[in-house]
């Protein structure tokens, strides 16, 4: 198999080539790299000077953190095809969930903090390597450090679409930075209960905030469009883990997708929590275990009575066969 890019090798322009080429791009890197001097990067709203190295609730100062980056081959197919997605994971979190399955990443924030030209040689070198796309995780609280990284890797000749890989805790602020930059966003919504999301990521706000956002990202991109290869090119691919003893809230996010943003959203159901970070038997007890298959069967019915015809097929393959 070739490991020239796809969308090189389609012909498939990236979105923010033209933002690059009619120099708005420039501009949006000055005005983020300014924003965070006062920092609202995150609905968080700190207000802390991040360009003097000071930070807040994301841990993260004047640089990115990044933990690793790799052809990562467990994401979607679309992400993944043949090659992986290049996955590119920054330490530090916004949110503050106690079951976080990347504990040492998010809370503890272990990992390099790579200034722009490092983090463009990374996407450079994950072009290289083949694979299908950029794959950001975690990046709701370094977006002006990725736009200050995007410029110096399409001169180095940066041409995969950029997924953004987020819990849709996000600002409106990035969001517009982001117009036209990100091909592909992949929100997480994981709570639909002001009270689950102030309990479990420390973020009361993360319903309301989560259903604007990804409003934004629908009206960003659309769609999610495959190519001729089942490669994701350009839209919204939603995420929802199914929690234990959450299931109303996974029917509720249903409904809101087909009702708001249309029954051919493309969603992947996640079916694979595992107790990990604060929980234990004497700390949040009641999510101290997996999903029973039963939990995973009623949201997949939640799903299709919704309406939503486009779940992430292994995923529900995987969900069916839980024991
Ligand atoms: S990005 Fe970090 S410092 Fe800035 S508002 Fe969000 S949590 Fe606070």
């Amino acid at each position: 198999m070739s490991t020239i890019p796809q969308t090189a090798q389609a012909g498939v322009q990236p979105a923010y080539l033209g933002l690059f080429e009619s120099g708005e791009l420039r501009h949006r890197v000055e005005e983020a790299v300014v924003s965070l001097e006062t920092c609202r990067v995150c609905p968080r709203d700190c207000g802390v000077d991040r360009l003097a190295d000071k930070f807040a609730v994301c841990k993260t100062g004047r640089y990115a953190i990044v933990s690793s980056y790799f052809a990562h081959f467990g994401e979607e197919d679309c992400l993944r095809g043949w090659n992986g997605s290049g996955t590119i994971f920054f330490s530090g979190c916004n949110l503050r969930c106690v079951f976080c399955q990347n504990y040492d990443i998010s809370w503890e924030v272990q990992g390099l903090a790579v200034p722009p030209e490092k983090l463009a040689k990374m996407m450079l070198d994950l072009q290289r390597r083949g694979c299908h796309n950029i794959n950001f995780v975690t990046p709701e609280h370094v977006v002006p450090q990725i736009l200050e990284a995007l410029p110096i890797a399409i001169q180095g000749g940066l041409r995969l679409p950029l997924v953004y890989n987020t819990s849709a805790y996000d600002s409106m602020e990035s969001l517009r930075l982001l117009d036209g930059v990100v091909d592909i966003y992949m929100p997480d919504f994981k709570w639909w209960d002001r009270e689950m999301a102030r309990m479990y990521s420390k973020a009361p706000d993360y319903p309301e905030v989560a259903r604007r956002t990804i409003k934004e990202m629908n009206r960003q991109v659309g769609t999610l469009i495959l190519d001729e290869n089942g490669l994701a090119r350009r839209g919204l691919l939603i995420r929802h883990l199914v929690m234990p003893g959450g299931i109303a809230s996974t029917k509720a996010i249903c409904e809101w997708i087909a009702r708001e943003l249309g029954p051919d959203t493309y969603v992947d159901l996640m079916p694979q929590y595992y107790p990990a970070g604060k929980v234990s038997a004497t700390q949040y007890s009641e999510i101290n275990r997996r999903i029973f298959p039963q939990e995973y069967h009623e949201a997949l019915d939640f799903a299709y009575v919704a309406g939503l015809r486009r779940l992430d097929p292994r995923e529900v393959a995987r969900g069916k066969r839980l024991v």
